[in-house]
């Protein structure tokens, strides 16, 4: 995914927005040619929120946002402690309800070392 994504996806269960995202690796493409639209809302190559910022002033960074593919990371909603994993490419926002407790718990554990102490012990649904 990229991080232009950030820019709309809001947490599937309580809806907050911008969430934050957890890079553990990503590969840079080739952009050919430059982007005409910035990031509206939320820039998650900056990490700032852009309500009152200039969007002209944006363009050379908001590149970023498509310049980069996100293979593996995390996706975690501050306001109700929910973690979502971006796994080869994707981002997978599923209610917990179809979320598997061994994948979850075998995810964590492959970046434990990456992922912060609070998504660890206490993320939802389902931590080490
Ligand atoms: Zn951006
Ligand atoms: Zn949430």
């Amino acid at each position: 995914m990229r991080y232009r994504l950030m820019d709309i996806l809001a947490c599937p269960i309580c809806k907050n927005f911008p969430l934050k995202l957890y890079i553990f690796e990503q590969e840079e493409l080739k952009i050919t040619e430059a982007p005409k639209t910035t990031c509206e809302l939320f820039c998650a190559y900056k990490n700032i929120k852009l309500e009152n910022v200039e969007k002209d002033s944006l363009l050379k960074d908001c590149i970023k946002c498509l310049a980069y593919n996100i293979k593996w990371g995390i996706i975690v909603c501050e306001k109700c402690g929910r973690w979502y994993p971006i796994s080869e490419d994707i981002p997978i926002m599923l209610p917990d309800e179809i979320r598997k407790a061994d994948d979850d718990i075998g995810f964590l554990k492959m970046f434990e070392k990456q992922i912060p102490d609070d998504v660890l012990k206490k993320g939802k649904p389902h931590h080490l």
